[in-house]
């Protein structure tokens, strides 16, 4: 299972919650005019926008202090990872391959003019092509074309150099041209990826390259057969392969070495086994040995059992996915996409998290609560953030931001899962999202400003302070039930609240500072100011005009916002003022504002620990539900101009190998930052399956 980004992040709490599914990601790219503040970053994490897409770079920090051993092994398993890549371009639709040569061809070697503005267009599918792993959409998986005429497309296919276009024997580059082209324009030939349409076929309808010459009913009978309801540690029956009818003959083609997409696979498994030979521990080891083995048998009770191995390594500081792991791309849910996930620990991350938890009963006895309800004995949660290294396959461009697994169910139940957040992709997103929204919703310069120097940090330090003290903080009096028996419905919104409120009470504390968490407290004004400005507007703009607000993330970031701006009025906590027929929300006093969150916590705390329903009831009818319609229309109009690409995905790090005497001495890491550059190279390099023909 996955989790992508919801929209903006409007904070990174939201990413640490089981907000599921959803995909679309609201982004901005010009600064609006006014007064603008350009973000200063050391690092650029924005390269260029087309059509609905938007191309990201992400960072690895702390990639040079790692051991010569551990780069050694990420390097192994990012060459595995790449190696694969043409496997999901081959899942999503069998002609995948060849279109993609013969824009890589074009691209690389057509002598046409590139200037012209047929070209430019031609290189705009070209892009959308790449991001999309073929020529559906990544997302709604309808088939895309290009804005250049087929004539002219014909012109330059004729143009590039004929020995990189996948020609069958003997054909020529015309009845080439005039093979290819009907699978890219017209619209009637694969116009769906997969295809959700109930009424009709799902298998045939979808151009998913998982079966071929059978019908659902055959699909299902298939399937059907196979499965063992005795057994409780059933496999997933028929995630490792494709379903064709041979000679009226049913069969699975199983992508293994020996199998179907042997070619790709060896090199997966030649870079694994190199990898084992660098592992950082007995788990590790044993974990890709018995990948390695699935790779080799194709049998999925192997599979499984690497799973097992791979959910008991967690003391690793470097992780990977890799395999035919998620089955959306499925209509009938059970072929899983070839990727993988080159990680490292976020040490950073975790060592501000430690620190945090090590401190949690400073927490609890210093905060807000009233005494009976404080934790005599409180524990820190232990939250594990990951920085990708590496995304290939289902996972790039477009990424997850969380990632749980395995998927097998009774594993899950047995051994555990493992559940992680890509903290350098969040940051990249934050980071990437910052400026437009910043200069159009926040009031001052100086607002402007703090808020895009110190809300990064403060925002991780809201999540940490959410996970690992929020949650944990607190006490039920005794005989009272627990939350979700007493306060029902509104338990999580009220609990979600209760956490941000930890963070928020301690964001504007000097222990931060003291235990160097956070370097002053302006990070903690600068968090504020966003947690206000979020709650009160910009989180409006994920909703439908005459929408309430539903979900309890948003529920209780609008409710603390709501609360305090209404508690705070007579004293001019937060003004609210409108200003060329904009509105903004200004802190005027942030200590009162923090001792108004110290009220809010304690006594929805009081609320938890006394099961009052009635109560938190009241609260969140009151102040997170209802939106004013007048603003929320406001808000839609001001985020509309801001003109974001919905969808975006990144351009992987390059890990290149520093050998002396014929060692690896050193790994490096480059941070390319040309997508098509990256996307031919890739095309080069890593390209190890037949073509379809
Ligand atoms: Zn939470």
């Amino acid at each position: 299972m996955r989790t992508k980004l919801l929209l903006l992040p409007v904070s990174a709490a939201i990413i640490f919650s089981s907000f599921n599914q959803g995909n679309e990601n609201l982004h901005h790219e010009p600064y609006s005019k006014k007064t603008v503040i350009k973000e200063e970053p050391k690092f650029n994490y924005i390269s260029e926008q087309f059509a609905d897409l938007r191309i990201l770079r992400y960072e690895v920090p702390g990639f040079n202090e790692l051991s010569l051993k551990q780069k050694e092994l990420l390097y192994y398993l990012s060459e595995a990872a790449l190696c694969g890549r043409d496997i999901a371009w081959d899942q999503n639709y069998k002609y995948n391959l060849t279109i993609r040569k013969t824009l890589d061809a074009i691209v690389e070697t057509s002598t046409l003019d590139k200037k012209s503005e047929d070209y430019k267009n031609f290189m705009v599918y070209v892009k959308r092509v790449w991001f999309s792993r073929g020529i559906h959409h990544h997302y709604g998986s309808e088939k895309f074309f290009p804005d250049c005429s087929q004539e002219y497309f014909s012109k330059l296919i004729l143009s590039a150099d004929s020995k990189l276009l996948p020609l069958k024997s003997g054909e020529t580059v015309k009845d080439f041209s005039a093979r290819i082209l009907p699978i890219i324009y017209d619209p009637k030939i694969a116009p769906k990826k997969v295809s959700l349409d109930a009424s009709k076929d799902l298998i045939t309808n979808s151009a998913v390259n998982f079966y071929e010459g059978v019908t659902q009913q055959e699909a299902i009978e298939f399937y059907e057969q196979q499965v063992d309801r005795t057994s409780k540690t059933p496999v997933m029956i028929g995630l490792n392969s494709k379903l064709v009818k041979e000679n009226g003959v049913i069969k699975e083609k199983v992508w293994k070495v020996g199998g179907m997409y042997t070619q790709a696979i060896e090199k997966i498994v030649y870079w694994l086994e190199k990898a084992i030979t660098v592992s950082e521990n007995a788990e590790q080891k044993l974990a890709l040995e018995k990948l390695v083995k699935f790779y080799k048998s194709g049998s999925l009770k192997d599979f499984d059992d690497y799973n097992i191995a791979w959910v008991k390594d967690t003391e690793s500081a470097i992780d990977v996915t890799n395999g035919f792991i998620e089955v959306y791309e499925d209509p009938l849910g059970k072929k899983g996409s070839y990727e993988s996930v080159v990680s490292v620990k976020d040490f950073e991350a975790s060592k501000r998290i430690a620190t945090i938890g090590a401190n949690a009963q400073w927490f609890e006895d210093n905060s807000t609560l009233f005494p009976e309800h404080k934790k005599k004995n409180v524990k820190g949660i232990s939250a594990k953030v990951i920085n990708a290294v590496m995304e290939s396959g289902d996972a790039a461009p477009s990424t997850p931001i969380g990632i749980n697994l395995p998927n097998n169910e009774w594993i899950r139940e047995t051994h555990g899962s493992k559940s992680v957040n890509l903290g350098n992709i969040v940051e990249a997103y934050d980071q990437a999202a910052g400026g437009s929204v910043v200069n159009e919703f926040y009031y001052s310069d100086a607002i402007r400003k703090n808020v895009l120097a110190y809300a990064g940090l403060a925002d991780k330090l809201h999540t940490d302070m959410h996970e690992v003290i929020g949650h944990a903080s607190g006490q039920i009096e005794p005989g009272v039930g627990q939350p979700h028996e007493t306060l029902k419905n509104y338990a999580s919104a009220l609990e979600e609240g209760r956490a941000d409120l930890v963070a928020l009470y301690y964001l504007l504390d000097q222990k931060l500072v003291d235990l160097g968490v956070m370097p002053s407290l302006d990070y903690g004004k600068a968090s504020y100011d966003e947690y206000i400005t979020k709650g009160l507007m910009v989180q409006l703009s994920r909703l439908k005009l005459g929408d309430d607000i539903e979900e309890a993330h948003m529920r209780n970031r609008q409710m603390i916002s709501a609360w305090a701006f209404e508690r705070g009025k007579k004293e001019n906590v937060i003004e609210r003022k409108q200003e060329n027929g904009k509105t903004y929300f200004i802190i005027h006093d942030y200590q009162k504002l923090r001792a108004l969150f110290g009220e809010l916590l304690r006594e929805i705390q009081r609320i938890k620990s006394q099961g009052d329903y009635k109560a938190g009831k009241d609260l969140i009818e009151n102040y997170g539900v209802k939106v004013d319609q007048t603003l929320h229309k406001e808000v839609l109009e001001r985020y509309k101009k801001l003109a974001m690409a919905p969808y975006q995905g990144f351009i992987q790090p390059k890990l290149v190998p520093v050998i002396k005497t014929g060692k690896i001495a050193d790994v490096k890491i480059e941070y390319p930052d040309n997508f098509s550059q990256q996307m031919l190279e890739y095309g080069k390099n890593y390209s190890f399956l037949p073509v379809e023909n």
